[in-house]
């Protein structure tokens, strides 16, 4: 069984743990520059991509509008194709209608497509509890559950592993799930990939159960679409003789026509691939092909809730990309695993108190979980305003009273070995919870601006020597605004 989530630290907590870890920061570093780099080139491909941003965003906000209708279309569309729709409240009622189901076939094992939807309420948990083991099927997930983990990032839920770790996981773990691991297996990533290949294809052809989610639901003609890079999609979607999937309610799309508009922004926004490898679409069932008996899940889980956000329901236009992982400072420095929550990152830190609450320190802890940069924003292919829905979730948090208590202050401490820039914070956080400290020191600088160098000396030279420093204004801004405003409002103070 995979490790939960349940009962995490708030975010500074648990972040504070992972800024120490050097190699974590390293792996995270290089994996999302990596990728940042090679999205920017294929977005920058595409001329009409502002357009097409826009029109995925206002495709989704209509859909959300009437999703009460869209709902209903589909559930009519997917019944008339000779599927069955099931609508689950909570991740309590979704994981007993999938248990039961696959109960119901007289299965004890099925293959799973990646999926965030069952990841976000447990499902291989609940299924391993009603004695149902369930084989993840995705490369990364299959190295996250072998290697009873976490998943740190949502496209690349193993993104914290390196090669020699996951050739260990796979030596010592595989031959629990199945067949073993090859002999000599070295950590070139051919060789493990085929040993993943080896290991799952007994799965494939032996399972009678396949469980997935979807990335879009087509209400005009009840399709579901799974897109994806590996094929192991493709085989659980086909191969076993019952398919279950459980989908999120904002997973709808109005027509064919709008699907265009997110399969050209997906791939290049996550895999920096001009079309996705495998693009899977299915419409209930058919005679002589594919799976015999098909149910539909719609999962709510807090998603209505959501919905009654004004501001914070835009978190329902994602798309699951996850390009703001991969340019947020935050996310590079802590990792995934620190926001508590299958989302992590920026989407998570929006979407996991809203679908969650704000009760537990953790959600509490997430909104404060970001420089507020805006860097999440820019690559957006729905064009969430993510910084804006942190703002407006840190006053709800205020708002809260004390069980919110723990999320108020994020103090993230850099890794040891960077004695300079721990002190600096350390002096920052002095002066900056100390207003009066505060305004004698920026008066002081205002006064002895002339003075100042140009560079910093000692070791910050370096640091100095390819940036401006900015200059001291000749009246630090509280004084300014006391002299032209009067304090009236008291803002200066
Ligand atoms: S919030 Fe935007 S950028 Fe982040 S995963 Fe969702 S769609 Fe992608």
């Amino acid at each position: 069984m995979s490790g939960t989530f349940v009962g995490m630290p708030a975010f500074p907590e648990a972040a504070r743990e992972a800024v120490r870890d050097t190699t974590l920061r390293g792996n995270l570093r290089h994996a999302t520059h990596t990728i940042r780099a090679k999205r920017a080139k294929a977005v920058a491909e595409v001329e009409d991509w502002a357009e097409l941003r826009e029109a995925g965003k206002r495709i989704k906000d209509h859909t959300l509008r009437h999703l009460d209708r869209y709902l209903e279309q589909v559930e009519a569309a997917v019944t008339a194709a000779g599927g069955v729709v099931h609508w689950a409240a909570d991740a309590e009622e979704a994981n007993r209608i999938v248990t039961d189901l696959v109960k119901a076939t007289g299965e004890s094992e099925v293959v799973k497509v990646k999926s965030m939807a069952t990841q976000e309420i447990g499902l291989n948990e609940a299924l391993e509890a009603a004695g149902v083991r369930a084989y993840e099927t995705d490369l990364a997930e299959l190295i996250v559950q072998l290697g009873k983990d976490r998943p740190s990032h949502i496209l690349v839920p193993a993104i914290h592993r390196n090669r020699g770790e996951i050739r260990e996981i796979f030596t010592r773990e595989m031959s629990e799930w199945g067949r073993p691991a090859p002999e000599g297996l070295t950590d070139t990533p051919a060789e493990l990939a085929e040993a993943a290949r080896l290991h799952l294809r007994e799965k494939f052809l032996r399972a009678k159960v396949g469980v997935s989610g979807a990335n879009f639901v087509v209400a005009e003609t009840g399709t579901l679409v799974v897109v994806e890079s590996e094929g192991n999609g493709r085989m659980c979607l086909t191969l076993p003789e019952t398919l279950i999937s459980v989908v999120g309610i904002e997973k709808i799309v109005p027509t064919w026509r709008d699907l265009e508009v997110f399969l050209q922004t997906l791939p290049r926004s996550s895999t920096a691939e001009r079309m996705n490898p495998y693009t899977s679409t299915w419409t209930g069932t058919t005679d002589g092909d594919g799976p015999r008996v098909f149910h539909l899940v719609l999962l709510d889980n807090g998603r209505t809730d959501t919905l009654a956000d004004e501001v914070g329901r835009q978190a329902l236009r994602c798309i699951r990309c996850s390009a703001c992982l991969n340019v947020c400072p935050v996310y590079e420095r802590a990792g995934g695993h620190a926001y508590g929550s299958v989302y992590p990152g920026p989407i998570g830190a929006i979407l996991s108190p809203q679908l969650r609450g704000t009760d537990s320190e953790i959600d509490a802890s997430l909104p404060y979980a970001s420089s507020l940069c805006g860097a999440c924003y820019e690559v957006c292919p729905v064009a969430i305003d993510i910084p804006e829905v942190l703002v407006h979730l840190r006053e709800r948090v205020v708002q809260g009273g004390p069980a919110t208590r723990a999320g108020n202050r994020v103090v993230l401490r850099p890794a040891k070995g960077h004695a300079a820039e721990r002190a600096a914070m350390r002096a920052a956080q002095w002066a900056f919870t100390r207003p009066g400290v505060l305004r004698a020191g920026q008066r002081m600088a205002s006064r002895t601006r002339r003075f100042h160098p140009r560079t910093l000396p000692g070791p910050g030279r370096a640091w100095s020597a390819g940036r401006d420093l900015p200059r001291v204004p000749a009246e630090p801004f509280r004084d300014w605004w006391q002299r032209t405003r009067g304090g009236k409002d008291g803002a200066a103070e």
